[in-house]
């Protein structure tokens, strides 16, 4: 049983597992995860992993460069398979979205993504079969894509192990312990292991660790549904994920079949909606459906940071359906932090004090 350690990141998602890794990467030997239930249990065990820089934040367009670039040398630097491949995300517009996409796509530019506005029937090219109903334009980024989490996960874990890190599963920690002000270690149900840093990444159950140490997190669950479709109804190999953003409908191909997802919770529910955009749906069945958590932020950034009191506790959550390709950044992000490290990304403006100092920073592409 593990009595101390120099951190301990509490939560084995794909941001405890990237953030654990990057610890281990730069140095830190002596670090420990501690997973309640199994790695990659949590919302990332329901992730489509798309991957996009189509976003309207620039810290989240930063980001996205960054993390896209991470995931596309990820076979090589650690010798897994994540399944990368670039098929493009492609938004699907009514003419009153296409003002704040087309502002968003500026900014997108500005900075090196090779996003465009595409006109309706080329859009519909990529996806044979999509109905144009109501749609006024679309915008497409070739870079963006999909990748598949579980692996991601093994990936980072298991490299992780490789530097000597420790991954404890089926521990659930309790409580933050902290005495004047300084983090000093962690309650599990087994114990009590001595740190003087924690990395809270528990996902949509972090607020209640959070509260053990005085620490308000803004984060709501919101449930997300996803439905498998056994034939691909004629869409291609390379089918982009596609967003019908006025109604959060999304498609993308999976295998030998389609994922479509939303927030409907069963086929009855999502098949007006989806078989308005895709008809060909009306003749093919729902074979499955799961679902997952999307953990909320008020301003639909994930919160990322450090806190001032008590010193010594990091955080990462709220992030609002992307956090599974934002994991490579905030991992590294947070090792910086933790290790007192000049981050190479600033990811400051993502941190907690943009509440009390009224600088929340919305993302409009959120799917
Ligand atoms: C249906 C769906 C589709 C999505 N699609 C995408 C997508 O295409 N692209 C994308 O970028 N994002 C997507 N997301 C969002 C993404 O899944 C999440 O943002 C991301 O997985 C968050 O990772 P995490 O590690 O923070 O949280 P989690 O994966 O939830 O991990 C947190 C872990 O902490 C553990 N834990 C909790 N409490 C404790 C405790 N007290 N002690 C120890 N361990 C604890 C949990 O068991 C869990 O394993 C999707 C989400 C859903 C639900």
């Amino acid at each position: 049983m593990v009595r101390s350690a120099d951190a301990v990141v509490v939560g084995g998602g794909v941001i405890g597992v990237s953030t654990l890794y990057h610890l281990a990467a730069r140095g830190a030997r002596d670090v420990v995860l501690l997973e309640r239930d199994t790695l990659g249990s949590g919302s990332t065990a329901a992730a489509a992993g798309g991957f996009r820089a189509q976003f309207s934040d620039e810290v989240n367009i930063r980001l996205a460069l960054r993390c896209i670039d991470a995931y596309q040398r990820f076979q090589a630097e650690f010798d897994i398979d994540i399944g990368f491949r670039q098929t493009g995300y492609l938004f699907l517009l009514r003419a009153e979205e296409e003002p704040h996409f087309r502002t968003a796509l500026r900014l997108q530019q500005s900075m090196g993504v090779p996003a465009r506005i595409v006109p309706v029937d080329e859009a519909l090219r990529h996806v044979p079969g999509t109905s144009p109903d109501g749609l006024s334009a679309a915008t497409y980024c070739p870079i963006d894509g999909l990748a598949t989490p579980h692996a991601v996960v093994q990936g980072y874990a298991a490299a992780a192990r490789r530097l000597g890190a420790r991954i404890v599963q089926h521990e659930a920690a309790r409580e933050i312990l902290v005495r004047d002000g300084r983090v000093v270690g962690v309650r599990s149900a087994q114990g009590e292991i001595a740190t003087p840093l924690v990395v809270l990444a528990s996902g949509v159950w972090s607020p209640e660790l959070a509260r053990t140490a005085g620490i308000d997190l803004p984060v709501t669950a919101e449930r997300r549904f996803v439905h498998y479709v056994a034939s691909d109804g004629g869409l291609p190999e390379r089918t982009p994920l596609t967003i019908d953003f006025a109604t959060g409908l999304y498609f993308h191909r999976e295998g030998a079949g389609l994922i479509v997802g939303g927030p409907w919770a069963t086929p009855e529910e999502l098949a007006p909606v989806a078989v308005q955009r895709l008809p060909f749906l009306a003749d093919l069945g729902v074979a499955n459906t799961w679902s997952g958590l999307y953990e909320m932020s008020p301003d639909h950034n994930a919160l990322v940071g450090r806190c001032d009191e008590p010193a010594g506790l990091l955080y990462a959550t709220g992030f609002s359906g992307h956090g599974f390709q934002q994991a490579p950044g905030i991992g590294e992000y947070l090792a910086d932090l933790a290790l007192d490290r000049e981050p190479e990304l600033d990811l400051s403006a993502l941190s907690l004090r943009r509440f009390t100092d009224q600088l929340s920073r919305p993302e409009l592409h959120v799917v």
